[in-house]
């Protein structure tokens, strides 16, 4: 199924990007899920999931019999990402509260369909209970476990690349979150709403998503 923005209802917390008009809103919606995941899920996501729910809503969930050595890997680095930033935001009373689909403090409320900045789920509330689930909402075919092994991969794939690993230094991350939070801000304020997915706007959108992931891959 394919993302429809015209009914997705998510907000984007920047306050400049609420200005915008709705249908530059949908395209930075459209944008970000065609940048991020190439217009849907992988084919490993699609393979990877299977009907077995009995439940009365009838959710697909993901098979985690299909775990492999290093999807239980992935996993409990998300795990342990989300405990340590859990416990900063906590003890530092930030207003912050971490995404559940790749544990990185990125929320400025829960369930408010607030996307991403690292992962792009978009936070429809869904959270550790319904996990392995495909909701069908605004992230449609992706379960949270999908996206959790989908963004730890990506992660973990630049640091590698990068001979170095996830830095998990919450000052860090969360400097790093702000100058990208920042940039994309100054993109937004050049866009007028009618720009295609090709213009040099967006790109620049696009990389600095990219530019995002080296940051937090860096020691
Ligand atoms: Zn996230």
């Amino acid at each position: 199924m394919d993302k429809t923005p015209d009914i997705c209802p998510h907000t984007l917390t920047n306050k400049n990007l609420l200005a915008l008009p709705i249908k530059m809103k949908n395209l930075l919606s459209l944008a970000v899920l065609t940048i991020q995941f190439g217009c849907g899920q992988s084919q490993q996501q699609a393979n990877a999931k299977t009907v077995t729910t009995m439940e009365p809503a009838q959710h697909e969930t993901y098979d985690t019999t299909k775990f492999n050595t290093n999807d239980r890997k992935t996993l409990a680095a998300f795990y342990t990402r989300r405990s340590i930033f859990d416990q900063y935001v906590s003890e530092h009373k930030s207003n912050l509260f971490t995404c559940p689909g790749c544990g990185y403090p990125t929320l400025e409320q829960r369930g408010s369909y607030e996307i991403c900045d690292v992962c792009k789920w978009e936070d429809d509330g869904q959270d550790e209970k319904d996990a392995h689930k495909v909701m069908s909402g605004p992230n449609h075919e992706l379960s949270l476990t999908a996206n959790r092994l989908q963004i730890g991969q990506v992660l973990a794939n630049k640091a590698d690349s990068l001979k170095s690993a996830v830095n998990l230094d919450p000052a860090y991350v969360l400097q790093a979150l702000l100058l990208h939070k920042k940039k994309q801000e100054a993109i937004a304020q050049k866009m007028n709403g009618t720009e295609k997915p090709n213009d040099p706007l967006w790109q620049a959108w696009a990389e600095s998503t990219k530019v995002l992931h080296i940051a937090l891959c860096r020691r």
